[in-house]
């Protein structure tokens, strides 16, 4: 069985990795260094989100919007905005093609050697328990995903302690 790997370095996914077997996406969620804001505005116009406002001549960011790009981050010339939380999401089971289907979200690691390790795993599951010749997003269940999901989620995965929000 071929498998078909891409990785985008932040949340715009310009190569779509979602629609591969496996998708790999950095995240970055931006905290601003409190009472020092100018609000001059300038991350307010590089967040395609709208996820920034200035309010009373500070900005605030509406999290609910944020997707965790990390692009205000570079944005302000006050070098006020830092990275708080850097992450890779890591996605199984996406397809291309006629009938095209999105990868399901196995489990969130904080760094580039847990993706590798990670990345590892899935290879070695699909090829012990999956069938040549069938798109992997067609078997999943069959080859037991959902126990697959929980045991990667129980090694890499966040503890309930070390959870971020
Ligand atoms: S990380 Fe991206 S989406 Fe979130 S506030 Fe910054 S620019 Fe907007
Ligand atoms: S770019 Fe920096 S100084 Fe300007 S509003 Fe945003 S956080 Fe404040």
């Amino acid at each position: 069985m071929r498998l078909r790997i891409a990785i985008s370095s932040c949340t715009y996914i310009c190569n779509s990795p979602l629609l591969n077997d496996i998708g790999i996406i950095g995240r970055i969620r931006p905290l601003r260094i409190p009472g020092l804001c100018t609000g001059c505005g300038t991350c307010v116009e590089y967040c395609k989100q709208h996820a920034i406002a200035l309010k009373n001549g500070v900005s605030v960011l509406d999290e609910s919007k944020c997707v965790q790009c990390g692009v205000c981050i570079h944005s302000c010339p006050y070098h006020l905005l830092k990275s708080e939380y850097d992450h890779y999401q890591i996605t199984v089971g996406g397809r291309r093609g006629a009938s095209p289907a999105a990868g399901r979200e196995l489990v969130t690691v904080e760094t580039a050697e847990e993706v590798v390790e990670v990345v590892d795993r899935i290879v070695y599951w699909v090829y012990r328990s999956a069938w040549s010749g069938r798109p992997l997003a067609d078997q999943m269940d069959e080859i037991g995903y959902a126990k697959f999901r929980e045991e990667i989620q129980k090694e890499f995965g966040p503890k309930p302690s070390e959870e971020k929000q």
